[in-house]
């Protein structure tokens, strides 16, 4: 079989914040569904970060060149062998976290946490071959197990999630990564609580889900920290209550004249990329007993969290009784995440549609990922017809 992809052939940029053409899209050819793999005709897939640190090298994949997307929802086309829970014309969510369900994190309800999750980012599929080959015949990996920037794509049935058929599968993308992400680092990393006062730092699909989740919570004040005016507008539609341009006014001055001092519940860091100093930053605006959640990914040779000394530093990160919490994938199960998210939305209590900014096509991913970069949008997504 033959389908288009969009993948990039080499990582290693100058400067990871400058958009450039170097996501290529081109025909592959795509191995038919073996033993426990599922054929999807993918529909959509959202533009998110982490591909873009597969392409500046910030988090660089152990084969390239790779097929890139990971936010995906489609239709399945075919299944191979051994397949049970999905059948051809059933919609799908694409996982990047394909759970095992018998590892000792899967047992105990922390599917995100799989032991699967370590070959995430490694050459070939689960098998141990690739599903995807340049003309030339040159192995393609595909990102996360997926690589569904693409017309279609053939993946381990472990990476594929039944949805309901009644949400258009633009919105069901969003709920493999980005609006799972953001909506569980408030709610279940966050222990977020009425009356709560929550910095977010960065307003992109992420963000923009853990304000909601944060408003959801019963948060009294949703302070949104972005450079950009565009997204600081944006932020209320979202249920913030205050922004801060952090070129004009530290985040950790309006805090403290917010709070009379006191400082907030939780921050929550989903800027572009998590760097120590960026981190800190965010650290600043925590009280004795709050906690920072970090959600964005860090270049793989970073090691560590600014904890400023005006903030008493190391000895009050222990006498001030503070906690830092990772969060991947929100902290939750995709396999209970995406059908619930779902759920709230066809119930009206949570707005997903509202994440998605604007459509592109396949051959339009590269603006997409300019627009990203340059902060146009909250999430873009590719469309597939
Ligand atoms: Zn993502
Ligand atoms: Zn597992």
């Amino acid at each position: 079989m033959k389908t288009e992809v969009a993948y990039v052939e080499d990582s290693g940029i100058d400067d990871r914040y400058e958009a450039h053409d170097s996501i290529k899209v081109g025909e592959v050819d795509l191995a038919e569904p073996g033993v426990n793999e599922v054929h999807v005709d993918v529909k959509a897939c959202g533009i998110c970060h982490s591909d873009w640190h597969v392409v500046s090298g910030d988090n660089e994949v152990e084969h390239y060149p790779c097929a890139l997307g990971h936010e995906g929802a489609g239709v399945v086309k075919a299944t191979g062998e051994a397949v049970e829970h999905v059948e051809p014309g059933d919609h799908v969510a694409l996982t990047w976290m394909p759970a095992c369900g018998k590892c000792e994190f899967c047992a105990n309800g922390r599917q995100e946490l799989c032991v699967r999750g370590a070959g995430m980012l490694q050459g070939p599929q689960m098998h141990g071959d690739y599903n995807m080959h340049l003309e030339d015949g040159t192995e393609v990996s595909q990102y996360a197990y997926l690589g569904c920037y693409a017309d279609e794509v053939v993946v381990h049935k472990d990476s594929v999630v039944s949805v309901r058929e009644d949400v258009d599968l633009s919105i069901v993308a969003l709920t493999g990564c980005g609006a799972a992400t953001g909506f569980g680092s408030a709610t279940n990393r966050a222990n977020i609580e009425p009356g709560d006062t929550v910095v977010q730092f960065g307003l992109g699909g992420l963000g923009a889900s853990a304000v909601m989740a944060a408003d959801y919570q019963g948060a009294d004040r949703i302070v949104v920290v972005d450079p950009l005016e565009s997204k600081r507008k944006m932020a209320h539609e979202f249920g913030a209550t205050h922004t801060v341009d952090p070129e004009e006014e530290t985040p950790e001055e309006f805090v403290a004249s917010l709070t009379d001092g006191r400082m907030a519940d939780c921050a929550i860091f989903t800027g572009s990329i998590a760097l120590p100093e960026e981190v800190g930053e965010a650290y600043a605006t925590i009280r004795n007993g709050g906690e920072l959640v970090t959600v964005s990914s860090s270049p793989l040779d970073a090691d560590r969290i600014d904890l400023p000394v005006r903030t008493g530093g190391l000895f009050n990160f222990t006498m001030g009784e503070r906690t830092v919490k990772g969060s991947l994938y929100g902290g939750w199960a995709p396999n209970y995440a995406i059908p619930r998210m779902l759920e709230m939305y066809k119930e009206g209590d949570l707005a997903l549609d509202k994440l998605v900014s604007q459509t592109y096509s396949l051959d339009e991913i590269n603006q997409g990922y300019s627009d990203m970069l340059e902060g146009k949008n909250i999430r873009g997504v590719v469309e597939f017809s």
